[in-house]
């Protein structure tokens, strides 16, 4: 890492129990006047919604609470209808990677909808026309980033397509851990491992630089630390908390460098063949990891000793392998799926689906080269 590159993001973070509280007094800093709310249904439920309704009162203009899985084309182009119908000035996302995505792709679509129109000459360079406050309820990690995936389904196979636009990366982001204490333990277990994933990616990542190592491994520490207590115990606030700090720490790390395998072959696993972003996470990690075994041993030794694992006599291969053998402990000790068979992927789809990851930019800036589709089917058999 004797070279590397660095862009910081316009952005802030408040973190702590109950920092919901602090909405109305950002959304007064920023001056923003009509809020729409993107979220999904299970916000709604739980009340979630209503929380952010009685903290907005009539700034809260609108709200789309029926976010799906994985951004469909069709839900951004409803929300964007609406943001637009009731002229708004900021997009809150709360939720999962899903909800924070959609605000992204909406701000997005929002701003081409501007672009040679009178409204943008208005918006200068690097500033979105509608910003973002993002609040998490999730460990996955999209509110700290400048990239959004959207699932679009015009013919044939649907095809999860990522855009880079850091005009949509939240402008605020309120981590309250109180609002992950009822996360039930599949998705505390799969978006934790997404965060965990993050972290390990960003290690051996080809752009790393000493600010992403530096949060990933502290990433890796936290998780390792406190992911099967709130697994076990979803009430305990301390571990809630620390969790959230290593989902917090994983997504910054993911900001500032590239990904490569597992995020790759994530995407597509969730984009065309409907495996939820989580589970899909469980199943590859360690494949993805093992793969890239010999060529990224040292980073890997290092996130074994974030781990917890001794490295004492431990030659670099045999840390990494190390770490393979926990991040497959701990998955199978949360009782995660780990096969795409038993995520629903049907055998023969697994041509098709290493033909797309081949394809994909984050597979292209793995750290060891896939060269075809055949090295890469052979990945997926070895997952199924
Ligand atoms: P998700 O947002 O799809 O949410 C999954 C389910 O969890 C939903 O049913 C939701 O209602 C429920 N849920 C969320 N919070 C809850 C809570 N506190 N209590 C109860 N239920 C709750 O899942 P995800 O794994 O968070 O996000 C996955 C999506 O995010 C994928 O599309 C993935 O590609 C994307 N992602 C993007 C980035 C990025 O940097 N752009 C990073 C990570 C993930």
């Amino acid at each position: 890492m004797n070279k590397f590159h660095y862009t910081s993001y316009n952005q802030e973070v408040i973190f702590g129990a109950g920092s919901l509280a602090h909405l109305s007094e950002v959304v007064d800093r920023f001056q923003w006047g009509r809020l729409m709310l993107l979220t999904g249904g299970s916000a709604r439920r739980n009340g979630r919604v209503a929380q952010i309704e009685a903290a907005l009162g009539p700034r809260l203009v609108a709200t789309y609470d029926r976010v799906q899985p994985h951004v469909p084309d069709f839900q951004v182009a409803e929300a964007a209808a609406l943001a637009i119908k009731n002229d708004i000035d900021a997009l809150i996302g709360m939720g999962g990677g899903s909800p924070i995505g959609m605000a992204k792709a909406v701000s997005s679509a929002l701003e081409e909808k501007h672009l040679g129109g009178q409204s943008h000459a208005a918006s200068p360079r690097g500033s979105p026309l509608v910003p973002i406050l993002a609040i998490p309820t999730t460990y996955a990690g999209s509110e700290m980033t400048t990239v959004f995936g959207v699932t679009h389904h015009n013919g044939g196979t649907a095809h999860k397509i990522t855009a880079t636009d850091a005009r949509v990366t939240p402008r605020s982001v309120l981590y309250d851990p109180l609002l992950t204490l009822d996360l039930p333990p599949e998705m505390t277990a799969t978006t934790g491992i997404n965060a965990l994933a993050h972290c390990i990616e960003a290690l051996y990542s080809i752009t790393r630089n000493p600010l992403s190592t530096a949060a990933a491994l502290s990433g890796v520490r936290h998780i390792a630390n406190s992911l099967t207590r709130c697994y076990a115990a979803g009430d305990d606030l301390q571990a809630r908390t620390e969790m959230m700090t290593g989902s917090y720490l994983a997504g910054t790390a993911l900001a500032h460098v590239a990904m490569g395998l597992h995020h790759g072959l994530c995407h597509v696993l969730g984009g065309s063949a409907g495996v939820p972003h989580g589970i899909a996470n469980s199943i590859v990690l360690p494949h993805a990891m093992r793969y890239n075994l010999d060529a990224t041993a040292p980073e890997l030794a290092r996130a074994a000793e974030a781990m917890g694992i001794s490295q004492e006599s431990r030659s670099p291969d045999s840390a990494a392998q190390a770490a393979v053998q926990r991040v497959s402990e701990l998955i199978r000790q949360m009782h995660l799926p780990m096969r795409l068979r038993d995520a629903g992927v049907n055998e023969a789809d697994l041509p098709l689906l290493a033909q797309l990851a081949v394809g994909s930019r984050a597979v292209q800036s793995n750290p060891k080269p896939i060269s075809d589709a055949a090295q890469m089917e052979a990945i997926l058999r070895a997952a199924w």
